[in-house]
């Protein structure tokens, strides 16, 4: 039993290989690793999974993460004993993913200009720390756990920092998090600090903040949780898991996210790749991103902007130098990442090349939005009753675009991911005080 799942390196041409028990984050040739499993799972967990929705009172049946424990078993435990789940998988009493499945919002699809049975969008804000980062950290923890590693540390645009903090704290581990000193929304610092975390301050953005973590988790034997991470990976895709048995395992045309580090996309690719294999889904949805304008990396270099090359996984060729050339013009021109959705303000995306694999799988596409329409984005998605925040935005706003240019057609079923929920509380309020935005709400004064 205990040799079904190992890591494995992405590159098809290294494809070095290491034991589950490895806190590694790289191969040894510095390409990133992939969680795999040697059996095939069989299609009849579906109703498994769907029967777990009454769950018993097995809050490993009512987490929306571990609901879907054999597609994740990197344990290798016995999923049907609750002994075992219980000894070995971390849950905050099984809330992360339990609330969220795709929902209908009818003035989000009148907004992108689509039939409201049409589009489909998922809010994971309202998992127990506020964004989808707990769905990948309840796996990454529990493979902290099983390694026995001593301290968790991260580096943060604000949710990781919420969520890694929220299950160290639950799990009486220690947390360092990075974060690019004063751009950090101030709903997610304080949850950093709520949760008991060591906050460490780095001058510089959140690709210097990064690249400070993994240097003192190298040096001091800590335990990375960015989505660097393998197990993160694995843990989020059961954001498409929901999703797809929502839609009863016909996969839409679409799944939209917004494109930070790249997690999301790579691990969207990642679920999507093996439920293909095993023969779970029959079409493979196309996967877009939506950067923004700000911090748009991928969308520059995915689109031939740069040096007018299309940057492709190319069957696991890609074009690293372009890359680097790239990372170089940055610096060169005083280049940062700007845009007021701190979440995705990332200049370096470290998934990038996961990220391509998973475009390269899916046909995807890649496309921008300003701030201004991430604002309407976020505000729409308000007024149809839910909570996200700016950087979730960004999916109703690329969706309008991509449904304007064309590129989704009028009939496609869209899955959008918004992504977090509202934790910079003065963008809303900055947002309907200014009678010129879309949806602007100002206030009255009573007379
Ligand atoms: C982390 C985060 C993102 C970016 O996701 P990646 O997986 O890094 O691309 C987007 N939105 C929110 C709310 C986030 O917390």
């Amino acid at each position: 039993m205990q040799d079904n799942a190992y890591l494995k390196c992405i590159d098809p041409h290294c494809g070095l290989e290491y034991d589950i028990s490895s806190t590694r984050i790289e191969c040894d040739k510095g390409h990133l690793l992939d969680v795999k499993y040697k059996k095939i799972p069989s299609r009849v967990l579906k109703e498994l999974f769907y029967n777990r929705r009454n769950p018993q009172n097995n809050i490993f049946n009512e987490s929306g993460v571990w609901r879907f424990r054999e597609l994740l078993n990197f344990c290798q435990i016995d999923t049907a004993s609750t002994e075992e789940c219980s000894k070995y998988l971390v849950s905050l009493d099984g809330a992360e993913g339990r609330q969220s499945k795709p929902y209908h919002m009818s003035k989000v699809a009148h907004f992108v200009e689509t039939k409201s049975e049409n589009l489909w969008l998922q809010p994971e804000g309202y998992n127990p720390s506020g964004s989808f980062k707990d769905n990948g950290m309840a796996t990454a923890i529990t493979h902290a756990k099983l390694v026995n590693a001593k301290k968790i540390v991260c580096a943060s645009t604000g949710n990781t920092s919420a969520s890694a903090g929220m299950y160290a704290a639950n799990e009486d581990i220690e947390c360092d998090v990075y974060i690019p000193s004063g751009q950090v929304a101030p709903g997610k610092l304080s949850q950093a600090y709520q949760f008991g975390t060591q906050i460490i301050q780095v001058d510089g953005n959140f690709d210097d903040a990064l690249a400070k973590s993994l240097e003192d988790a190298k040096k001091y034997d800590g335990y990375t949780v960015n989505s660097v991470n393998p197990f993160r990976i694995e843990g989020q895709k059961t954001i498409p898991y929901r999703a797809l048995e929502q839609l009863g395992w016909e996969a839409p045309d679409w799944i939209v996210y917004p494109g930070g580090a790249l997690g999301n996309t790579s691990s969207c690719g990642k679920c999507l790749m093996e439920l293909y294999e095993w023969n779970w889904i029959k079409k493979i949805p196309r996967i877009a991103v939506v950067n923004a304008e700000g911090a748009n990396t991928l969308f520059e270099l995915y689109n031939g902007k740069f040096e007018e090359t299309e940057l492709r996984w190319n069957k696991g060729k890609p074009n690293v130098e372009l890359i680097v050339k790239y990372y170089k013009h940055l610096d060169k021109n005083g280049i940062r990442p700007k845009t007021k959705a701190t979440a995705i303000q990332i200049g370096r995306p470290v998934n990038i090349l996961k990220g391509l694999r998973a475009l390269e799988f899916t046909n995807g596409v890649v496309v921008e939005v300003s701030d201004s329409e991430m604002l309407d984005g976020m505000s729409i998605v308000g007024l149809n009753g839910f909570d996200c925040e700016m950087a979730s935005g960004a999916v109703p706003a690329g969706i309008k675009k991509m449904i304007k240019d064309e590129v989704i057609k009028k009939d496609d079923v869209v899955v959008g991911i918004l992504t977090g929920r509202q934790k910079d509380p003065m963008l809303p309020v900055d947002y309907h005080n200014n009678p010129q935005n879309r949806f602007a709400i100002p206030p009255r004064d009573k007379k």
